[in-house]
């Protein structure tokens, strides 16, 4: 079976999100933890986790992902912007353990002008602060588009990252389609080569979901605009076959497509035909 969900507001809490997939047959979603602006985030609803742990064991929506607010950058050049995040992503983590065992997905971060090696050392800074030996949630690293200064536009990138931090048995990726493409991957006429570099490099052990989303720009535009399934550069036949890589398709799939829900239900319903059973 095809795991599939989108990307939902979290404005009503954990059981409507699951209310939600569920209503678009999704057996997964995704939410932002905060405003995606940053800020403060809503008290946990004790509550609401339990009827979202009722709700989700009875209809089978497994293991949803957490995204860190996108203007988190812990290798910000400034101080206080770098203590933000790295406070902001610990808070992240205490209330990822209301629903342990799931996913924190966030942008490695935009290194403004100070090099990638600074970014990275200040990537590594900021994951050796906030994991906690024990903790039950993998944190995921997003691949980039490379858009400005975004670190983690490249497999190496992201690899050095890993390898620096020292509890990294926490740290996973999530591959997005659409900034993989952007980056210069040719996921549409190499979609192999692709795969077998990120095992090279990364090691697929290390992939735990996909953001798939098509592209409104060709390959190596380095502009991070997202397109409905199908509508992009990428285009169907591509992603039809990245769903069905025998490498990547028990792996969950989140659409980050520029759709309401109507949107997500139909690119749901098309993509789980075109899945191979
Ligand atoms: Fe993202
Ligand atoms: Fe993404
Ligand atoms: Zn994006």
């Amino acid at each position: 079976m095809l795991r599939i969900g989108c990307h939902l507001s979290a404005s009503k809490g954990y059981e409507a999100m699951a209310k939600t997939a569920v209503s678009i047959d999704a057996g997964t979603f995704q939410f932002f933890t905060r405003n995606p602006r940053g800020g403060k985030a809503k008290e946990i609803d004790e509550k609401d986790i339990e009827k979202y742990k009722e709700y989700s064991a009875k209809h089978d929506v497994c293991k949803i992902l957490a995204h860190a607010p996108y203007t988190l950058n812990v290798c910000s050049a400034d101080e206080g912007i770098r203590k933000f995040a790295i406070d902001t992503f610990a808070d992240d983590m205490k209330r990822m353990e209301y629903t342990p065992g799931n996913c924190y997905n966030f942008h490695p971060g935009s290194h403004v002008g100070q090099g990638i090696e600074t970014g990275i050392r200040y990537i590594v800074d900021a994951l050796n602060e906030v994991i906690i030996p024990g903790q039950s949630t993998t944190i995921l690293l997003e691949t980039m588009a490379g858009k400005g200064s975004e670190v983690g536009s490249t497999f190496e990138q992201i690899r050095q990252i890993i390898d620096m931090v020292e509890h990294n048995e926490y740290l996973g990726v999530c591959l997005d389609t659409c900034h993989v493409w952007e980056a210069g991957y040719d996921i549409v006429s190499d979609l192999d080569g692709v795969v077998n570099k990120f095992d090279d490099i990364i090691g697929l052990d290390r992939l735990k979901a996909i953001h798939l989303n098509d592209s409104k720009n060709p390959i190596e535009a380095h502009k991070d605009r997202h397109e409905r399934i199908g509508y992009g550069q990428i285009g169907m036949d591509a992603i039809v076959r990245i769903i069905n890589h025998e490498k990547l398709r028990m792996l969950p799939f989140y659409l980050e497509t520029p759709n309401e829900i109507e949107g997500y239900a139909e690119e749901i319903r098309v993509l789980k035909e075109a899945y191979r059973g």
